[in-house]
Parts: C-alpha cells; sequence; structure tokens
C-alpha cells in the first residue's frame, strides 16, 4: 500500500471541500460544454427556466447561438453565460471550467501564463483575459463550480 507523502506544499493542496477533490472527478462531472452548460442551467434555474425580463417559464433553446434560451412570451434572449465572468468570451464553456478549477484549486492562483499552457489556447491574449476576469472576483469564478462554496 502506498502512503501519501505528507510534505504537499500549501499552495497545491485542494483546500475547499466542495470542490470536485480529483482531477479525474472534475472530468466526469464536466465532460463536455453540454455538461456545463447543463450545470449553469440547473445552478441558475434549479426548477426550470425563468425569463429574467418577464418571469415566465417557457423558453426554446436557440440553434443559432450556443446555450442560449429564448422567453416564449417576451423573446428575450437569455445565455447560460448572462451575469457571469463568461459573459461575452469566445472561450469554450470547458475552458472557464478549468480554468476555474485550476485557480480554485492552487491557493496561490494561477498566471495568465500557466493558465496558457496548462489549458493548451492559442492565444496568450486569451489566457490573460481569462485570469485577468477572474482575478476581479475570485467568487465568481468558484460559482462555476462550487455555487455554494461561493458565499
Ligand atoms: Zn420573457
Amino acid at each position: 500500500m502506498i502512503e501519501h507523502k505528507a510534505n504537499t506544499l500549501p499552495s497545491e493542496a485542494f483546500a475547499v471541500v466542495d470542490f470536485p477533490r480529483s482531477l479525474l472527478e472534475f472530468q466526469r462531472r464536466f465532460p463536455d460544454d453540454a455538461a456545463c452548460a447543463a450545470y449553469l442551467a440547473e445552478t441558475r434555474w434549479p426548477e426550470g427556466f425563468v425569463c429574467p425580463e418577464c418571469g415566465h417559464g417557457k423558453a426554446w433553446r436557440l440553434d443559432t447561438k450556443a446555450w442560449t434560451y429564448e422567453c416564449s412570451r417576451c423573446h428575450r434572449q437569455t445565455s447560460v453565460r448572462a451575469g457571469t465572468v463568461m459573459h461575452g468570451s469566445k472561450l469554450s464553456l470547458t475552458v472557464w471550467f478549468w480554468a476555474a478549477y485550476l485557480m480554485a484549486t492552487h491557493s496561490n492562483g494561477m498566471s495568465a501564463r500557466q493558465l496558457w499552457r496548462q489549458l493548451g489556447l492559442g492565444s496568450y491574449k486569451s489566457a490573460w483575459l481569462l485570469a485577468a476576469k477572474m482575478a476581479i472576483k475570485p467568487a465568481s469564478y468558484k460559482m462555476l463550480i462550487a455555487p455554494e462554496a461561493a458565499g
């Protein structure tokens, strides 16, 4: 039986118990954009979709815009990204979730350069924007994967 080494640096420890505890668990929970979107929708509308404009409960998913609902009464379009740090970003939900996971599990945070390498992003600017947006509101990225922990 292999014992885990106790001399792990604090920055490498997973400090927050509500988060997925391992990369494997995280990957099982959020394997693709659909899983991430479903999670966001469930977190936001636990009782089913509610239009933020008129409060109507019926909407359809648009084919032309990813993970966007259109209210069947007032026709307002609402993305699962709306009101989150991901709003207006072209990066996939999966990338955001991975970035959130990495930043949340490294107590000293992650530099843009580290995110860039770890996530294999094409442009360094994307990584920089990602890190900058999350740095402004730490709670908002923690909310991505653990709403109850974000307070
Ligand atoms: Zn509406």
